[in-house]
């Protein structure tokens, strides 16, 4: 099979007294994103997204919450393990779509260094990549601003 796709999702609640983490960008803002790890949700819709890809599961199974190993740890690391099992299979990341659903903050000014971060995690060109973002219209918890929502597509090739 010379294309796989794959898709993938995580939604982290914002408490007080956390960095905010989105693609392995600091964003400032009064609340960070709570999580086993650095609670980076847009790098665990990515990792579990090219997981979907090679069909090898989840981030869960792969990372378990309940490992003390994994405890803060940055999800860049995660995504780096992913990647390398990507190319261990013989495939390439094609390109990357994701979107970020946030009602605050603003992530406009922050979507370029969010998306070369991402190329660069994936080996890709940053042409590659697309970050969307939007806010869920004030509506339920993501819109009262209680949670971080992300959704990643990922087409991958096998190399020659
Ligand atoms: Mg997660």
């Amino acid at each position: 099979m010379e294309y796989r796709i794959g898709i993938g999702y995580d939604i982290h609640r914002l408490v007080n007294e956390r960095k905010l983490l989105i693609g392995g960008i600091e964003i400032p803002y009064l609340k960070g994103l709570l999580g086993h790890s650095d609670g980076d949700v847009l790098l665990h819709a990515v990792c579990d997204a090219l997981l979907g890809a090679i069909s090898q599961g989840d981030i869960g199974e792969h990372f378990p919450d309940t490992d003390p190993k994994y405890r803060g740890i940055s999800s860049s690391e995660l995504l780096k393990i992913v990647i390398k099992l990507v190319h261990s299979q013989g495939y390439k990341v094609s390109n990357l779509d994701t979107i970020i659903i946030a009602e605050e903050p603003k992530l406009t000014s922050f979507k370029g260094l969010i998306q070369s971060n991402l190329a660069k995690l994936l080996y890709i060109h940053k042409d590659c990549v697309c970050v969307k973002a939007k806010t869920n219209e004030g509506l339920g918890e993501l819109g009262n601003r209680e949670a971080i929502a992300c959704y990643a597509t990922v087409l991958i090739k096998k190399e020659q």
